[in-house]
C-alpha cells in the first residue's frame, strides 16, 4: 500500500514537492555553490503587500524624500497659478534674449517664486535656473510689472503658503533671488534643476506649457515635478494635436506630475491652495511598437520632424505625431495618454539643457520607460547646465525601447 500522501491530488503533490525543496535549500550555507538558487526560493517566500515606497525604504535604506517634494509641488502649484494670471491678464511683456526665444513677465516671477521657496526650506541648496534678472535691472517698468504679479501670487491655503516662507519682501530682494539660479550644476551635492516656463512659445500661442522643477542629488535626478496647466487632469484624455489650445479657465484643467527617485510617478490636479489628492501613473503597456501615438516639439528648429517621420515609418508606425511645446511631451506619456517622445537633434552643436529634461527624464522613468538620448546612452545630469554628453532623446516604454533605437540609429546612421 502506497502512503496515503501518494493518493493526493497531483497539484497536492507539487506543492508538497516545491515546500520540501524550499526548506532544504533554505538551510544550505550561503557559501554553498547554489547562491543564485537561493536568490530564487526567496522569490517566493510570502511577502505582505506594501506599497512601492515603504518597499523602496525597508530594502534599500533610500531616503524618502517627502519634504523636497511637498515643497517642490507647493512651489511649482504656486508658480504655475502665477503662469496662468499673466496669461489672463494679458501682460505679456516679452523681451527677446540672443537665442531670440522670447521671455516673459511669467518667465521671471515663476523663477523668483520658486527659488524663494527653495531658499527658504533648504538655504543650502544650489540652483540652476534658465533666467537671470539683468534684464529686469536694466528695465524698471518690467521689474515693476514682475514684482506686482510676484506679490499677488498666494496659495489659497494659509499654511501652505507659510511653508513655502511666505511673499518675497521687495523688489531688490526678488532681483537677488531670481539670480541665486546661477549654479554651475554639476555632479556633486543637492542642485536644483529649474525652468520656470518651458515651451515659452506655448505659453504665448495658447498652447502647452510646463513649469518645471526637479532635484538631483550626486548627478542623479532624485524628485521632478512638472506643473502643466493646460493638459487635461484626466490622465485617459487621448492624445490630439492642438490639445490644450484655446484653454480658458474652465475646471477639469490642469496637473501637476511628479515623481520620486524609487517611489513611482504620480499625477494630480493643479489646485490653488493644498494640495489635491494625488494618484499613481503608468505608461501605457504598448505591445506592438506600431501601434504608438508619438509626440514630438511643435518648434521644428528643436527636433527634426522630417527624422522622426522616417523613424516612425520604419517602426510601422500610421498614427501621426503630436506635436506639442514643453515636457508635456514627458507628462503625456508617462500618464498614459501617448507613448513615444522623439527629440532628434536638428543642430550639430547644440546642446540641451538640464533644466529642460530633469523632472521629465525620472517622471518617464518612474511611470515605467526607458529615457535615452539617440545613442542609447542614458542622460547625465552631471555635467554642469547642459547635457553635453547626449544628443537628443528618445523616451519610452522599457518593452520597446530597444527597438525605437535600433530604428533612430538605422534612420540618423544614414545621413
Ligand atoms: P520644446 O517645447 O520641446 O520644443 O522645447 C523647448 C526648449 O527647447 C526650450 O526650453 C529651449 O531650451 C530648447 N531649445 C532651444 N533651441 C533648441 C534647439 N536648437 N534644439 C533643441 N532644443 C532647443
Ligand atoms: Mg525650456
Amino acid at each position: 500500500m502506497l502512503p496515503r500522501i501518494f493518493h493526493s491530488k497531483p497539484s497536492t503533490l507539487f506543492v508538497l514537492v516545491v515546500s520540501l525543496v524550499i526548506l532544504a535549500l533554505s538551510f544550505l550555507p550561503s557559501t554553498t555553490l547554489l547562491p543564485r538558487l537561493r536568490l530564487l526560493t526567496s522569490h517566493f517566500t510570502l511577502r505582505p503587500i506594501s506599497t512601492a515606497a515603504t518597499t523602496v525604504n525597508n530594502t534599500t535604506n533610500m531616503a524618502s524624500y517627502a519634504q523636497e517634494l511637498n515643497i517642490a509641488l507647493l512651489a511649482v502649484q504656486r508658480a504655475t497659478l502665477l503662469t496662468k494670471s499673466v496669461f489672463h491678464s494679458h501682460a505679456k511683456g516679452t523681451l527677446s534674449k540672443n537665442d531670440a526665444s522670447p521671455v516673459t513677465i511669467g518667465d521671471f516671477g515663476a523663477q523668483a517664486l520658486i527659488i524663494a521657496a527653495l531658499q527658504h526650506a533648504f538655504p543650502q541648496d544650489a540652483i540652476v535656473a534658465e533666467e537671470e534678472a539683468k534684464d529686469l535691472r536694466e528695465n524698471e517698468s518690467l521689474r515693476d510689472l514682475v514684482w506686482d504679479l510676484v506679490q499677488n501670487a498666494k496659495l489659497a491655503d494659509s499654511s501652505a503658503e507659510e511653508t513655502l516662507g511666505g511673499p518675497i519682501k521687495s523688489p531688490a530682494e526678488m532681483l537677488d533671488i531670481i539670480d541665486k539660479g546661477d549654479s554651475a550644476g554639476g555632479s556633486s551635492g543637492r542642485i536644483w534643476a529649474i525652468d520656470p516656463i518651458d515651451g515659452t512659445k506655448g505659453f504665448l500661442r495658447g498652447g502647452q506649457y510646463a513649469v518645471c522643477l526637479g532635484l538631483m542629488v550626486d548627478g542623479d535626478v532624485k524628485v521632478g515635478v512638472l506643473g502643466l496647466p493646460n493638459l487635461p487632469e484626466s490622465d485617459s484624455e487621448p492624445l490630439v494635436e492642438g490639445i490644450g489650445a484655446e484653454q480658458t479657465d474652465a475646471a477639469g484643467k490642469g496637473v501637476l506630475i511628479s515623481a520620486v527617485q524609487g517611489q513611482g510617478a504620480a499625477s494630480r490636479p493643479l489646485g490653488k491652495g493644498a494640495l489635491a489628492e494625488g494618484h499613481s501613473i503608468q505608461m501605457k503597456p504598448l505591445e506592438n511598437v506600431s501601434e504608438a501615438t508619438f509626440c514630438e516639439s511643435v518648434e521644428a528648429g528643436h527636433s527634426s520632424q522630417g527624422d522622426a517621420a522616417d523613424i516612425a515609418r520604419k517602426l510601422g508606425i500610421t498614427k501621426p505625431s503630436v506635436r506639442m511645446d514643453s515636457q508635456a511631451k514627458y507628462g503625456s506619456i508617462a500618464r498614459g495618454a501617448g507613448d513615444l517622445y522623439l527629440r532628434l537633434p536638428v543642430k550639430k552643436d547644440y546642446v540641451e539643457k538640464i533644466w529642460d529634461h530633469a523632472a521629465g527624464d525620472l517622471i518617464v522613468r518612474e511611470a515605467g520607460g526607458e529615457v535615452t538620448d539617440v545613442e542609447g546612452k542614458r542622460l547625465d545630469f552631471g555635467q554642469g547646465r547642459t547635457l553635453k554628453n547626449n544628443k537628443g532623446v528618445i523616451a519610452a516604454p522599457k518593452s520597446v525601447h530597444a527597438q525605437v533605437i535600433e530604428a533612430v540609429k538605422s534612420v540618423l546612421g544614414s545621413k
